[in-house]
């Protein structure tokens, strides 16, 4: 069972199991961190959950460089940044496109202080706040198909084949639901030999842990590329990536769908807070969940009244607690905070 029976409630319930359980074997030490995120990727392939395994010091040092993403701009800024000032044309290599675009993010990562910046006569100097850390280990990406039967796995064969290929993310995954049977081997046939299935069976009302049970039906392959740590453009990609995940975690819903609804509600479902819509009785989608949709309502504006405009109505407090539960989470991995 997982809210409203729809793919996005699943991928919620796989996000928050993962941030909580990760890896399926078990035995995540305090050597170990994860951060979760979901609907993230490149330009040619989106994954429905992507888990970024760290180092929880580097994680902790990441911190350095603030709560938000920094995007593949400010990454060739920060990451070439040097301890003492030098004029950043001297600094920085060649980025293979005008030198303007640089001053511009140079400007924004002064902004963002995540470098410092200073004028010397006619020409721009910058200095690293701090050295920006090693904190990726590997990239796990896994794509939920609740109902993965014969041909659902016959239909996700070819990208499945791709994500293998590409080798982007160290491991791949399936995870579906489980359905108290063997895995088919017709299914097995069709996803490729080095794809990992996890099937997960989940309580509502369970206490503690036992509100998500994840089996490994099959193991996967490491598909980490031989020339993994020599290839550049492989290093830069997925730490762009990797970046996004830090930046924006599992609970970026609530920055899509519309919080500021008097309809929308959190509900606990386990160990998750998943998005219900009074109006619809039942957990509503991200797709469905938007200004267009024709139940949508605005929050009255006598719910804002308490705290309003500072705090906002019931819609802020929720994007506040949203929020909040990702920072602590980040925090918590990179060993400065306790539970969640
Ligand atoms: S009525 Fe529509 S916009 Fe409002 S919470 Fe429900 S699904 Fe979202």
């Amino acid at each position: 069972m997982y809210p409203g029976d729809a793919e996005f409630g699943f991928e919620l319930l796989v996000c928050r199991w993962a941030e909580e359980a990760w890896p399926p074997a078990g035995g995540r030490g305090d050597e170990d961190a994860v951060l979760v995120a979901r609907q993230l990727g490149t330009k040619r392939r989106r994954w429905d959950t992507v888990v970024v395994e760290c180092d929880p010091a580097g994680l902790a040092a990441r911190a350095c460089f603030g709560d938000r993403e920094l995007d593949s701009d400010l990454l060739h800024v920060v990451l070439h940044a040097p301890e003492e000032w030098a004029w950043y044309r001297d600094a920085l290599p060649h980025p293979g496109y005008p030198w303007r675009y640089v001053r511009a993010a140079v400007h924004r990562a002064a902004g963002r202080g995540v470098v410092e910046k200073r004028r010397r006569g006619n020409r721009i100097e910058i200095r690293r706040v701090a050295p920006y850390p090693d904190w990726v280990r590997r990239i796990v990406a896994i794509e939920n198909k609740p109902d993965l039967d014969a041909s659902a796995a016959r239909a996700l064969s070819d990208q499945l084949s791709r994500d293998v290929e590409d080798a982007l993310a160290d491991e791949v995954w399936v995870a579906t639901h489980a359905t108290g049977n063997r895995v088919e081997p017709a299914l097995l046939e069709d996803v490729p030999v080095e794809v990992g299935i996890l099937a997960f069976s989940f309580d509502a009302d369970a206490s503690g842990d036992d509100w998500a049970d994840a089996s490994v039906e099959w193991h996967p392959s490491d598909v980490t590329p031989p020339d993994a740590e020599s290839d550049e453009e492989r290093r830069t990609t997925r730490l762009e990536l990797a970046e996004r995940a830090y930046g924006s975690g599992w609970r970026s819903y609530h920055d899509t769908m519309r919080p500021d609804c008097r309809h929308f509600e959190l509900r606990r479902f386990g160990r998750a807070l998943v998005p219900h819509c009074a109006a619809k009785g039942r957990p509503q989608t991200a797709a469905e969940c938007a200004g267009s949709c024709p139940e949508f309502e605005p929050e009255p504006p006598v719910w804002r009244t308490r705290g309003w405009p500072i705090e906002g109505g019931p819609g802020k407090g929720i994007q506040r607690l949203l929020g909040d539960r990702r920072a602590r989470v980040r925090a918590r991995e990179a060993g400065e905070d306790g539970e969640e």
